[in-house]
């Protein structure tokens, strides 16, 4: 079950892995009855000028956002950060410089090693240069990332979809998941709340952890400054949702939702996902902190 939901605080545009332009992004939200939206692309602030002016022609409450890859045990994390306060950009847009560059850097060793993996020696460079190239050309400039890897993979015949590619080649633990790059979760949102953001922990249930662990993490997450849990991201169990509203209220961390969406398809959209439990009060709501 999902429902539409008038605030969506979790989006991609092409300005990282998403499909629609920043505008079209703004636009689909504003059909789709959204009117407070967060455009939080993977570790750029790129797409949001475009966002900004489409957002004030027609009447959307844009909220400059970000999703910040990080590490912590190992694992690959993601922390949304929104921004209530304009001033501060310059700031937000200083502390993703040197994850731009390592974004850059990881995709370098990506296509190495997805060639050590897929040909022998003597063609491990040409095709080391060809998977880079053909990564680079997806993302025009954009914040690179697997699935831009993951569309080479298709290209050249190596998987047949997105999902063969991640679940052989880039996916958690495999050879091209490369996370020697990110900075630790304390560094991150130390450094997010610094900039004057407010620092969300994005799709805890995407990490695949245990209930301790997940208590753990959350734990260190608030322990660098960390305010904020989603406590829906997309479609979800409900059964899902009550853990992590349970889960939120032990610690105090402001609750916070979105569709994560990345591209329009039957089964995702922006505004859509699954349903916020009624018993939210405003103060436990992350909205109450940003306006
Ligand atoms: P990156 O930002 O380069 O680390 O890539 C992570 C992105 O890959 C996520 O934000 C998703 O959009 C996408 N992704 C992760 N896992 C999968 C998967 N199993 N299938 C398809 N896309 C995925
Ligand atoms: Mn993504
Ligand atoms: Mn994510
Ligand atoms: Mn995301």
């Amino acid at each position: 079950m999902q429902a539409c939901h008038t605030s969506d605080l979790h989006t991609h545009s092409r300005a990282s892995d998403g499909t629609l332009t920043p505008a079209e992004l703004v636009q689909r939200a504003h059909q789709q009855g959204v009117q407070t939206l967060a455009l939080t692309d993977h570790d750029t602030l790129a797409g949001l000028a475009e966002a900004r002016q489409q957002a004030q022609s027609l009447g959307v409450h844009l909220l400059t956002g970000v999703e910040m890859s990080c590490v912590w045990q190992g694992i690959g994390i993601h922390i949304v950060a929104l921004l209530p306060n304009q001033q501060d950009l310059g700031k937000l847009n200083a502390h993703l410089i040197p994850q731009e560059a390592a974004r850059q850097q990881r995709a370098q060793q990506i296509a190495e090693r997805l060639a050590r993996t897929l040909a022998p020696k003597p063609e491990r460079e040409a095709l080391t240069a060809q998977i880079w190239q053909q990564a680079q050309e997806y993302a025009q400039g954009t914040s690179l990332g697997r699935p831009h890897f993951a569309q080479v993979l298709c290209d050249l015949g190596y998987v047949t979809n997105q999902r063969q590619a991640f679940k052989k080649y880039l996916g958690s633990g495999k050879v091209g998941d490369v996370k020697t790059n990110w900075p630790s979760l304390a560094e991150a949102t130390q450094g997010l709340r610094a900039a004057g953001t407010i620092t969300v922990l994005a799709h805890p249930m995407r990490y695949r952890l245990t209930q301790r662990k997940r208590s753990h993490l959350l734990q260190a997450f608030q322990a660098a400054g960390g305010q904020g849990l989603e406590i829906v991201s997309g479609r979800q169990e409900a059964s899902q949702t009550q853990q992590l509203v349970k889960e939120a209220r032990a610690l105090g961390l402001k609750m916070s939702w979105g569709s994560d969406f990345h591209k329009p398809t039957p089964w995702q959209d922006v505004g859509r996902f699954s349903p916020l439990p009624a018993s939210i009060t405003a103060e436990e709501s992350i909205l109450h902190w940003l306006h």
